[in-house]
């Protein structure tokens, strides 16, 4: 394949932005090499400015969950900006994404729109801290929240793949307020409550964690979490920014049945524009400015286009069956691996819920960060730029999730086993 397009943009772009890129991972830093800079996208394919195709598991990092640039997306879009980009006052589609994600999920008695993942994480934390007067937060190991100043401990992503856990410019004073713990671990975990429960504002976590891998909870894990931070008055708080409206219409907790106090959200909820959400109980909630003393704002929150793209992709999902359809695109993928891992000698494992999936270079089961960091990196490598040569695009790291879309069929998932015989 050509890349010499996509290097010489590159070139350009690490004299004035640093790094290259606007977000770390895309970097290629993890896997070595250089990335390639996108020309457009459609359904399944991300197109590179050297007109490569590369049938794309990355999905924008999760928002294109019909695929690229779908239809429905484009026209809500395009009618939304006929209207105008932004008004700073409210409208009604702000009222609409408001009542629909709140029907969709139960634990949600009112939400509040944002920008993005992090800002939704950011305000949580702020939000159960000024309803319960306490300072502590617990997050756990390998959760990524995004680059938030107390949530950027033991981070998965790019802060774990880049090898900087903690990051500079964060006051050791503002650390000292987030207690990490290792994920799936209940005696640690009551032990610490038991010592400071009382001092500890809220609890986040993602319930299923997808920026260290993918890792999936153990049985009780959830609810006993649930139990715990209930009774020691805790806010429970779900970073859903991965799993809503991915994993299900109400999410992980959803499929738990676990309702927690506040939620997250990001990525498939704006439908591939800059949107996050924030949601939960209607008391904690109304703790906000201006209802209450705890300010957060948003010049473009709610932002008219952004609310249409979001919509228009939440309802398209809604009524094909799209989560359904997911499940077994994901089903017939990993049917495929399975097979074709047997055959081979050396340890993986392969874990996936819906349309979310991660191979992990380990032949030890992976329940936490600890297990995640087993993997054999060097492997991984060989695999992701195998991968690439043939014609498919996953995570340039071992830390990330796979995403398959609706666009994704038969002849893509083919294409990507072929890939993988061929990269393994
Ligand atoms: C992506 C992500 C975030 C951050 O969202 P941004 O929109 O990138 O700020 C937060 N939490 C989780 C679980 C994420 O996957």
């Amino acid at each position: 394949m050509n890349f010499s397009k996509s290097e010489a943009l590159f070139e350009r772009a690490k004299v004035v932005i640093p790094g290259g890129v606007n977000s770390p991972v895309r970097a290629f830093r993890a896997v070595g090499g250089k990335p390639f800079f996108a020309a457009r996208a459609n359904g399944a394919y991300l197109y590179d400015v050297d007109d490569n195709a590369f049938v794309d598991y990355v999905c924008t990092w999760g928002p294109a969950i019909l695929g690229h640039a779908p239809e429905c997306v484009k026209c809500a879009v395009g009618a939304a900006l006929e209207r105008g980009t932004s008004f700073g006052v409210p409208g009604a589609l702000e009222v609409e994404m408001a009542e629909m994600v709140t029907a969709w999920m139960p634990s949600l008695e009112m939400v509040r729109m944002c920008n993005s993942g992090t800002e939704a994480t950011m305000s949580c934390i702020r939000l159960a801290r000024g309803y319960t007067g306490r300072d502590k937060i617990i997050k756990f190991e390998g959760c990524y929240h995004g680059h938030v100043d107390s949530l950027l401990v033991k981070a998965g992503s790019g802060a774990l793949t880049l090898g900087h856990p903690d990051s500079a410019g964060i006051p050791a004073s503002l650390a000292a307020e987030t207690l990490c713990l290792p994920f799936n671990d209940l005696p640690v975990l009551e032990k610490v409550l038991r010592e400071v429960g009382e001092q500890v504002a809220a609890v986040i976590l993602e319930p299923i964690p997808a920026n260290a891998g993918l890792i999936l909870p153990q049985a009780g894990f959830l609810q006993e979490l649930r139990r715990l931070t209930a009774k020691h008055g805790i806010v429970l708080i779900f970073d859903e920014v991965m799993t809503g409206f991915r994993v299900g219409k109400a999410g992980v907790q959803g499929l738990t049945g676990i309702t927690p106090d506040l939620s997250a959200f990001g990525k498939v909820i704006g439908g591939g524009l800059p949107v996050g959400a924030f949601g939960g109980k209607r008391a904690i909630m109304e703790k906000l400015a201006p209802l209450g003393p705890v300010y957060q704002a948003g010049t473009l929150s709610g932002n008219p286009l952004a609310m249409a793209a979001g919509l228009a992709q939440l309802r398209e999902l809604d009524a094909n069956d799209g989560f359904v359809k997911l499940e077994q695109l994901g089903a017939l993928l990993e049917s495929g691996v399975r097979e074709l891992l047997a055959g081979k000698k050396l340890g993986y494992k392969f874990y996936r819920i819906g349309s979310m999936w991660c191979l992990f270079f380990t032949d030890k089961e992976v329940h936490n960060l600890e297990d995640a960091k087993t993997a054999d990196l060097a492997a991984f490598n060989k695999y992701f730029h195998g991968m690439l040569e043939n014609g498919v695009y996953v995570p340039p790291s071992q830390f990330e999730t796979c995403f398959i879309s609706l666009a994704h069929g038969e002849v893509e998932i083919r294409k990507t086993l072929t890939a993988m015989e061929r990269s393994l």
